[in-house]
């Protein structure tokens, strides 16, 4: 009796990894046409300074399936990583960033990239050669990398990360504080930014230890000669406390949502325009 119970179970186990092998080859094998067929498309997301002034964004990729619609990239980026699809991917969302970009030459843009990308040697002349190619300006970019993929402490991830700090590519660690990592790793680790994880901004307000963890963040960070940005901000007192707790850029839906080319430019006059009335940063039309 128990026996049987057993083998259906390992059954059970077996058809749902053939189910989910299925599912990865159709979305690895979907993707791989997305790309050729131009269904991926990038949205910007402006990050703004504490008086408003938009001085970069961040692109974040969508897939526009013909019969599914807009797919977001937490349901395909997971299995890109998992395939060697994951640098056609990176690469293309770089290639596309670069030329998007060439209409706003004053901001800085962030891109995405996964962990995997930078198992690889071939990361660093990639993108070398796609700034080349684009002629973006090195010192625009920024390559966000999430903290736990960093905290992984390879050696040829560390070597890769600082060849291109070398170049004068910017390094941003990605979801910051999720991942736990220890404030004494900052201070070692090649990196220029940090980009505090949402969890942390959303509970500013709600309790005081809270504020307290986010001051010493940044405290820490600016120790580090490292900036910070506090991502996810999508209420008026989560904005005010960053700002008090010394964050020096922010973005997130309160600020604005993701968009198209079109809108970051509409966006950028009237943001630009508001904060320079008030004394900002001077706008300048793209
Ligand atoms: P991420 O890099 O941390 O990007 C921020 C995500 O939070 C985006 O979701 C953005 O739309 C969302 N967001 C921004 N502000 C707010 C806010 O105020 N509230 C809430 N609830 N959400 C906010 P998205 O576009 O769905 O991207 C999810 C993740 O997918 C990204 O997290 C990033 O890790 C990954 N990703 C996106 N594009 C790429 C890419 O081109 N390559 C790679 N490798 N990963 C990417
Ligand atoms: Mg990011
Ligand atoms: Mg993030
Ligand atoms: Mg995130």
């Amino acid at each position: 009796e128990s026996k049987r119970n057993g083998r259906g179970q390992a059954t059970m186990f077996e058809d749902e990894m053939l189910r989910e092998l299925r599912h990865t080859r159709r979305v690895e094998r979907d993707l791989r046409a997305a790309i050729l067929l131009g269904e991926l498309e990038l949205v910007y997301q402006p990050l703004a300074t504490a008086n408003g002034s938009i001085v970069a964004c961040e692109a974040l990729v969508r897939w526009r399936h013909s019969l599914r619609g807009v797919i977001p990239p937490a349901e395909f980026i997971p299995v890109a990583e998992r395939t060697i699809l994951i640098d056609h991917l990176g690469e293309f969302v770089l290639r596309r960033a670069c030329l998007d970009m060439q209409a706003f030459p004053e901001l800085m843009f962030g891109v995405n990239f996964s962990a995997n990308q930078f198992k690889r040697d071939g990361v660093v002349s990639m993108v070398e050669a796609v700034l080349a190619e684009t002629g973006t300006s090195p010192s625009r970019l920024v390559l966000e990398i999430t903290e736990s993929m960093a905290m992984s402490d390879d050696e040829d991830v560390r070597r890769r990360l600082t060849a291109l700090r070398g170049r004068g590519v910017r390094i941003a660690l990605d979801d910051f504080g999720a991942g736990f990592t220890g404030f004494a790793y900052l201070q070692s680790f090649p990196v220029d930014a940090i980009k505090i994880d949402r969890s942390f901004v959303s509970k500013l307000g709600t309790n005081s230890a809270s504020n307290v963890l986010v001051t010493a963040l940044v405290n820490v960070a600016h120790a580090a000669g490292i900036r910070v940005v506090a991502e996810g901000v999508e209420t008026e007192e989560q904005h005010r406390l960053a700002k008090a707790a010394g964050a020096d850029m922010f973005q997130g839906f309160l600020l604005a949502r993701p968009m198209g080319l079109t809108a970051l430019g509409e966006h950028l006059r009237e943001k630009n325009a508001a904060s320079a009335a008030q004394g900002g940063v001077q706008a300048r039309t793209p």
